[in-house]
């Protein structure tokens, strides 16, 4: 990762509206994606080993796809000009095309030629009829299965250029067939085979490290003594990373006590090129997480105009020899999986190298009135289902408490409602972010 120039007090001091106190999502993530490093360095991989990661260089194609006009059935190859208009059209059988075998050569007018899905079309010709909308006409029983035979084609059934797949037709050569940035899928790797590539060059895997801050946690398995709780958010924000593709360095859980908070912050950024955090950076906190990541490099400290989520620290920490991205969530469950997909994943897509790309929401009618103030985005809790008439509809439910994660494992969704929206009646249609698909 290369060291941004631009300090975070030159971003702030160039976004119109900053206020730290409260700032407007879309004002953070304009603010992230500013600060964000962009990756180095590239490897080349086995196509096989290359689902999602991110394509490093635009891949032009050295190649025509298909590399000759072939066919698109199996039937018969003809020439479009031996057609009738209005009656029966007859070619004579001469030969059979068969996929993987090299061009044929010329007929004369009024023949044609079996050919197979994927052969090549003999020189001249240029339609394919399939065979199933023939009729065969033997022209001697004892004799070769088809030469000779007559093929009968009904009239008004072929246009010119039927059935031939044309040279060129799914990657012309020299064409852009994958632009760098893009988060390779099985269609792509498909594609980068079909061009006989067998490696391709992708950025280095992001390497993101992740750690949980709290007096009262326990890591599971251990006994849970009054007033403590158990460290889930640590299992939530690995497999949310996971997902995303990165490789995760779980840190563990760090007290709150500003030696050990030191020695995990700073060994994090001297491994990892972003760290996650979770707890201590609500605006009450009596504890040393704040302290400590300012001390370690250029933090921002949030309270972000949303709900759940709010608190947040964003910056750059110092390791050995090198700068991480942080990102300090807060502490309650779902209000950390909100934030992470609100702002830490994009910008770790971004750090990866991938290219922007909005994410898929849904448009759904709300089953109930929602109660919602303006000047917040909001993130509900929702259940998306068709309705009787085969529309969505989100129906809002349980408890939407920050530390609820429960609703949060039921829900398949969460409803998004602008900074701009006010309360909303039943049945109004919403923006919903769907957990299928999401990363
Ligand atoms: P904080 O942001 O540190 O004030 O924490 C807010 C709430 O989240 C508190 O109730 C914490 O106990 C809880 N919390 C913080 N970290 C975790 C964690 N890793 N797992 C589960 N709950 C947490
Ligand atoms: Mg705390």
């Amino acid at each position: 990762m290369t060291p941004q120039a631009t300090s975070l007090a030159e971003i702030a001091s160039c976004l119109a509206g900053y206020d730290p106190q409260s700032l407007r999502v879309d004002l953070a993530q304009d603010f992230i994606a500013q600060m964000l490093p962009r990756p180095q360095q590239q490897e080349r991989l086995p196509l096989r080993q290359a689902l999602g990661r991110v394509l490093a260089a635009d891949i032009i194609s050295t190649l025509q796809v298909p590399a000759a006009d072939n066919s698109a059935m199996d039937g018969y190859a003809l020439r479009a000009s031996d057609l009738q208009a209005g009656q029966e059209t007859r070619l004579t059988l001469a030969g059979t095309s068969l996929a993987g075998s090299a061009p044929r050569a010329e007929l004369a007018a009024g023949e044609c030629q079996r050919i197979m899905t994927g052969a090549l079309m003999p020189p001249g010709l240029d339609t394919v009829v399939p065979q199933e909308f023939t009729r065969l006409e033997r022209a001697d029983q004892a004799g070769q299965a088809d030469q000779g035979d007559i093929v009968v084609i009904p009239p008004g059934l072929l246009r010119a250029g039927d059935n031939r797949r044309l040279a060129g037709e799914d990657l012309a050569l020299g064409s852009l067939a994958l632009s760098a940035g893009r988060v390779l899928r099985p269609a792509d790797l498909g594609l980068l085979a079909s061009l006989g590539q067998a490696e391709v060059a992708v950025w280095r895997r992001l390497r993101v490290a992740v750690l949980s801050t709290g007096d009262e946690l326990r890591a599971v398995g251990e006994p849970l003594p009054p007033g403590c709780v158990y460290d889930s958010n640590r299992y939530t924000m690995c497999a949310m990373l996971e997902r995303l593709g990165v490789e995760v360095l779980d840190l563990g859980l760090v007290r709150d006590d500003p030696a050990a908070l030191r020695e995990a912050f700073g060994r994090a950024a001297s491994l990892a090129d972003a760290v996650i955090s979770s707890g201590g950076v609500s605006v009450g906190e009596a504890d040393h997480t704040k302290r400590v990541m300012a001390e370690l490099g250029e933090v921002m400290f949030w309270r972000i105009a949303m709900r759940p989520g709010r608190p947040m620290a964003v910056g750059r920490i110092q390791g050995e020899g090198h700068t991480a991205m942080l990102f300090g969530l807060p502490g309650n469950p779902v209000a950390v999986m909100v934030t992470f997909y609100a702002f830490v994943r994009d910008a770790l897509l971004a750090m990866s190298g991938a290219s922007a790309a909005p994410l898929l929401m849904l448009r759904a009618a709300t089953t109930r009135a929602l109660r919602k103030k303006a000047g917040r985005t909001e993130y509900q809790r929702g259940f998306v289902s068709r309705a009787p008439d085969g529309s969505w509809q989100v129906e809002i439910g349980g408890n939407q408490g920050s530390g609820v994660l429960s609703s949060m494992s039921q829900a398949n969704g969460l409803v998004v409602l602008s900074h701009e929206q006010g309360d909303v009646a039943a049945g109004e249609q919403v923006d919903v972010l769907p957990f299928d698909g999401l990363i």
